[in-house]
């Protein structure tokens, strides 16, 4: 029930050698979904061994480029690869009509791929698709934006067969509903409930995706009880004049958002080029005591059954 998180790309505004522009993987066993899509995004995922062809949506927050100009560029590989398959573009209102102006110009093709885009409006809500469970909420940036939640579904608790037996219940499809929590009338009559035989219910993990944002409550209800909170942390906390006027957060703001949210880990991200994304995360720390700084391709693992948090051996991009 665990989840992954790659940072493909961990800069504010322009991508920089060590950081690409806004992109970031969250990725379940076998498919995974892709939050913003800056430039280089589609490169950087290749870079982290993640299979395009298991993309199954991009969670556009904003139309700022440096969210945004990757997803043609995307788009153009999926469909040169020959896809057919739907992709989910989530986005805010006119990302339809931008794809649209992008494919009637000859900028983008998208083969015989089924694009479904989905435009975000008010606070947000369900974004459906199979496998995860998905929420947007409008944040407070210059233009409309819109964070996410992804979420693996819950699993039932593990059944104690040992105990199922010895109370009669007989192995088929009675067994298997009370594996779903939900009691069960045996032939005899008896009712037996799950209780006492059928674990907690396994939740998935979870990640929430806060940017480009100044310090919101909608930012902590998107990251509410959440393995990780990504949120964005622009600058550092003596620059939170600047960050408040250009739309944005300083690390220190967001992990008083993840406190708030009682969000297990906070990971920060979108780091102006001119700070060093480790001495932000340090004044956060005093915060929040589980902070990572984003590194592009460094992979986390979130979720209940890991240790909180899991750094695998960053692997850069050349250059
Ligand atoms: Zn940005």
């Amino acid at each position: 029930m665990k989840l992954r998180i790659v940072p493909l790309g961990t800069s504010a505004g322009r991508p920089t050698l060590r950081r690409g522009a806004s992109a970031l993987a969250v990725a379940a066993e076998s498919a995974w979904v892709l939050c913003d899509c800056g430039e280089g995004a589609q490169l950087a995922a290749q870079r982290a061994g993640l299979s395009l062809a298991r993309l199954d949506a991009v969670l556009i927050t904003h139309l700022h480029g440096d969210h945004f100009n990757g997803l043609p560029g995307l788009l153009g590989t999926l469909a040169l690869e020959g896809r057919e398959r739907r992709l989910l573009v989530s986005g805010p209102p006119g990302i339809a009509d931008l794809l649209r102006h992008l494919q009637r110009a000859g900028a983008l093709g998208t083969g015989d791929m089924e694009v479904h885009v989905v435009e975000q409006h008010g606070a947000g809500g369900q974004v459906a698709l199979d496998g995860f469970h998905i929420e947007s909420r409008a944040l407070e940036h210059r233009v409309p934006t819109w964070g996410y939640r992804v979420a693996l579904p819950d699993r039932p608790g593990t059944l104690d067969v040992a105990k199922s037996d010895a109370a009669g219940v007989p192995r088929g499809p009675l067994l298997a509903e009370l594996k779903r929590g939900r009691p069960v009338t045996l032939p005899d009559g008896r009712t037996i409930a799950p209780d006492g035989l059928v674990g907690p219910p396994q939740r998935g993990a979870s990640v929430a995706y806060a940017l480009d944002t100044v310090p919101c409550p909608a930012a902590v209800e998107l990251g509410r009880d959440a393995d990780a909170l990504v949120h964005e942390a622009t600058y550092e906390d003596a620059r939170a004049a600047l960050a408040h006027q250009r739309g944005h957060s300083t690390g220190v703001e967001a992990a008083q958002i993840a406190a708030d949210a009682a969000a297990r880990m906070l990971v920060l991200t979108h780091f102006s080029p001119s700070v060093q994304g480790e001495a932000v995360a340090q004044e956060a720390r005093a915060i929040h005591p589980n902070v990572v700084a984003a590194e592009d391709l460094s992979e986390l693992a979130v979720g209940r059954s890991s240790p909180a948090t899991e750094s695998s051996s960053p692997a850069r991009p050349p250059g």
